[in-house]
C-alpha cells in the first residue's frame, strides 16, 4: 500500500507551550479560513511544503522518550484528518499519549459534514479539540486558544482531571531557533508576537539574512 503523505509545515519534539505534559507537535500546511491576525500567516496556503508518511512522522515525534503528549495544529488539521489520524495510531502503538487538536471548523460542522473523509477517525483518536476560527477582538489574552469564541471539548476524559486549564490558563510560548529560521510555539501572551517579530526584524537587517519565522499556535 502506498504511505499516506502528509503536507507538514513544521515539527517540534519536546514543548510545554502547546497543553499538558512534554508534547511534540505537528503544524500541517494549509489552511482555508484566513483569519485575520492569524499567527500564522505562512502556513495558509495550501501549496507543497514538506511530504511526509504517518510512520516517519509518528517516530520522529517520540524521538525523545519524555514526550507523553501529541499536538496538531497548523493551517488546518481537519483538511490533513486522514494523515493525521493515521500519525495517532501509529504513535500510540508505541507509545501511550494524549493528544489534542486544533482546527478553525466547529464541531458540529465536523460531525454533519466532515470537510475530509478521515475526520471522523481523527475525532475519535482526539482527546481535547479546541475548536472554531481566531478571532482578534476576542482575544482576552489568556488560555491555550486564541480567542474567546474557541471552544474547548474534552472528547475523552483523559486530560479533563490533569489540572490544565486550557481556557483560562496563563498563556506560555517558546522560542526556538533552528538556523535561519526561528519558531514561535504556543499561544503568545498580550505583545509577545509583535515582540518576536520586531526582534526577528531587527536581527535580519543586522546580518542581511533572508531567514524566516513562523509563529503558532
Ligand atoms: S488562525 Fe487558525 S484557522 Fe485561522 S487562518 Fe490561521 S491557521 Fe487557519
Amino acid at each position: 500500500m502506498t504511505p499516506r503523505l502528509l503536507d507538514v509545515a513544521a515539527t517540534r519534539i519536546g514543548t510545554e507551550a502547546l497543553g499538558p505534559g512534554m508534547r511534540s507537535v505537528v503544524w500541517v500546511q494549509g489552511c482555508p479560513f484566513r483569519c485575520p491576525g492569524c499567527m500564522s500567516p505562512d502556513w495558509i496556503p495550501e501549496r507543497p511544503a514538506r511530504r511526509a508518511d504517518a510512520r516517519e512522522l509518528a517516530a520522529e515525534l517520540l524521538v525523545d522518550p519524555v514526550v507523553d503528549g501529541l499536538t496538531f495544529s497548523g493551517g488546518e488539521p481537519m483538511l490533513q484528518a486522514a494523515g493525521l489520524a493515521e500519525v495517532a495510531r501509529l504513535a500510540r502503538e508505541r507509545r501511550d499519549v494524549s493528544l489534542v487538536c486544533f482546527t478553525g471548523y466547529r464541531i458540529e460542522r465536523l460531525r454533519a459534514r466532515p470537510p475530509t473523509p478521515g475526520v471522523p477517525e481523527l475525532l475519535a483518536a482526539v482527546d481535547v479539540l479546541v475548536d472554531g476560527r481566531y478571532v482578534a477582538a476576542l482575544d482576552d489574552g489568556r488560555g491555550l486558544r486564541g480567542s474567546t469564541n474557541q471552544r474547548v471539548h474534552h472528547l475523552t476524559s483523559r486530560l479533563a482531571d490533569c489540572g490544565y486549564d486550557f481556557a483560562g490558563r496563563p498563556r506560555t510560548a517558546e522560542i526556538a531557533v533552528n538556523g535561519p529560521e526561528a519558531l514561535l510555539i504556543g499561544v503568545p501572551p498580550p505583545g509577545l508576537l509583535a515582540a518576536f517579530d520586531t526582534a526577528v526584524d531587527t536581527v535580519r537587517g543586522h546580518t542581511g539574512t533572508e531567514g524566516s519565522t513562523h509563529h503558532e499556535r
